[in-house]
């Protein structure tokens, strides 16, 4: 089975609601987490059309969507590509769509690409391998100024300019190879734990770099108006975000979208996990749910 958890599962269903013999595209099948439940519950004859940018992914949810392998489609590609996508498989109508960003917990534990600073790994934080911009060379060959706008444009790192001159000075004596490099400068910068209250001092710089090497604003952009499109009238839109750069490009679309009568919005506040859920699921502390049916 799945080692994935699918992050509020519950409520992805019932904002997507899936029913027999509809078609759904999961445009982050990562571990069809999601797309297991979306197949079981548009038996017999609904499809899902799975997109992951992570080889090895589109590999693993063939794996655990095996026993509904008629009625799936997976593609290696950019949910960024979606209309492309959908032309290229003649894959319609389209009922629901479902995005959820980030990472799974198989690249944060298993892929060894350096995601996260609990492990000590190569800094890569590519979900494509095809991509040619590593983390490693935003850390090792950007300028200082580089660094720091991308700390603070992607980050909302308050201390870029500190970290982003640190990080050149340890680079100028030996390169930046590993997260626990780049964690330890961090720390010795601005302080671990305490910095930032509640979370590591290094997190805002390791989600700005993997937003930068992924392009992961950019594809957000672009995907929404596409979504929109595809969507047949009456069909939904669901969205789980995980941080406020995020929320804010889908929010603000949504309430643009609202604003001209073409869609309303059947989450007024964005929809967060329960208490037993962020106990059970640390993926989903900071998930946030949001989703619209179009007119
Ligand atoms: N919902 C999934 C987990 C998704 S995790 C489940 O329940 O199993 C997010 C996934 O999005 C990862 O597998 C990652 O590789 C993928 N991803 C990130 N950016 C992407 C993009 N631009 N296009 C398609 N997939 C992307």
């Amino acid at each position: 089975m799945a080692t994935h958890k699918p992050v509020l599962i519950e409520e992805v269903l019932q904002y997507l609601h899936p029913q027999p013999n509809e078609n759904f595209v999961d445009c982050t099948v990562g571990e069809a987490g999601h797309t297991l439940e979306i197949l079981k519950k548009s038996q017999p004859g609904g499809k899902v059309l799975g997109i992951d940018l992570d080889e090895h992914q589109v590999t693993n949810s063939a794996l655990f969507t095996k026993e509904f392998q008629k009625r799936v489609v997976l593609v290696h590609n950019s949910y960024a590509n979606i209309t492309d996508i959908l032309n290229k498989k003649n894959f319609k109508p389209v009922h629901g769509i479902l995005l959820d960003l980030g990472m799974s917990s198989w690249q944060l534990e298993k892929s060894s690409r350096g995601f996260t600073f609990s492990k000590n790994e190569q800094l890569d934080m590519r979900y494509d391998i095809e991509n040619t911009l590593t983390a490693h060379m935003i850390v090792n060959e950007y300028s200082e100024k580089k660094i720091e706008n991308i700390l603070d444009e992607f980050g909302e790192e308050k201390f870029a300019r500190k970290i982003a001159s640190a990080i050149v000075r340890a680079r100028k004596i030996k390169k930046i190879e590993s997260t626990f490099e780049l964690k330890s400068i961090i720390e010795h910068t601005i302080g671990g734990k305490s910095s930032h209250g509640r979370i590591h001092g290094a997190t805002k710089t390791f989600q700005a770099l993997r937003i930068v090497v992924n392009g992961e604003l950019d594809n957000l952009k672009n995907f929404l108006p596409q979504a929109f499109q595809i969507l047949e009238q009456g069909g939904r839109l669901v969205i789980i975000s995980f941080h406020s750069l995020e929320d804010r490009i889908v929010k603000n679309f949504f309430k643009e979208q609202e604003k001209q009568n073409l869609v309303t919005l059947v989450t007024k506040k964005p929809v967060i996990a329960s208490a037993v859920e962020m106990v059970e699921n640390p993926r989903s502390r900071s998930a946030k749910l949001r989703a619209f049916i179009k007119i």
